[in-house]
């Protein structure tokens, strides 16, 4: 607003009857701001959550596994949690299970970078181990605020474990994988953990299949914004 307008701007507030206008100085005026970006900022949200004590999973952490990949994504994976090698690097799937997650995503010409990855807890279980129920609820917010703030159209669930963490409707794996879900009125996909897939690979197949199907929702939904 230019001199003249702001003149005129007051004058009218005056005649309005306002007396008093108080004025943010710069400093109050970008830390409000600053706070309001930082609450979207996943990057951000991460470090505030490095030091998070409440679930004994905290006594194993190295670095917290906060999640990584796209903040605008359209297609969101969630996994189990953190292994050792996550837990060292502090980022999802680095480890062969990351390398198998990574090749079936460019197989069906989805790239990492493109998307965003995360798991239902964010830090590494002791011994690999199944996440206990209360660690997996003490972690569920982190999960629902990095939905929110990602918005994706497509969720990706890879693994019973997480499948229940976040449907719980007691299904095996292979009836969670036979539906698609709504989640957070997002279309949720479930399907195999690469690492079980690298235990039997005589599943690698099913797993084909799934990722064939959501493929073709995600290119539609692509093809839709271009
Ligand atoms: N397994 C998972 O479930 N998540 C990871 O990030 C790595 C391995």
């Amino acid at each position: 607003m230019h001199n003249r307008q702001a003149k005129q701007y007051l004058e009218f507030l005056k005649l309005s009857g306002i007396q008093d206008i108080y004025v943010l100085n710069d400093k109050q005026s970008s830390k409000d701001s600053k706070d309001s970006k930082d609450s979207k900022d996943l990057d951000f949200l991460a470090g505030k959550y490095a030091d998070c004590v409440k679930c004994s999973l905290h006594k194993n952490r190295i670095k917290l596994v906060y999640g990584e990949g796209n903040n605008n994504a359209e297609l969101m994976i969630i996994s189990e949690g953190p292994g050792q090698e996550e837990n060292l690097s502090g980022k999802p799937f680095v480890g062969a299970a990351g390398n198998l997650l990574t090749k079936m995503l460019n197989a069906i010409n989805i790239e990492r970078e493109d998307i965003y990855i995360t798991n239902v807890v964010k830090c590494c279980p002791p011994g690999n181990r199944d996440p206990h129920p209360e660690e997996i609820l003490a972690c569920q917010n982190y999960l629902l605020e990095q939905i929110a703030i990602i918005k994706p159209k497509i969720l990706l669930i890879l693994g019973k474990v997480a499948a229940e963490s976040i449907l719980k409707l007691g299904l095996s794996l292979t009836a969670y994988r036979e539906k698609t879900y709504l989640f957070q009125g997002i279309k949720t996909y479930v399907s195999y953990h690469p690492a079980a897939l690298l235990r039997n690979v005589s599943w690698k197949r099913y797993a084909w299949t799934d990722l064939q199907k959501l493929q073709k929702d995600y290119e539609k939904l692509l093809n839709k914004e271009n």
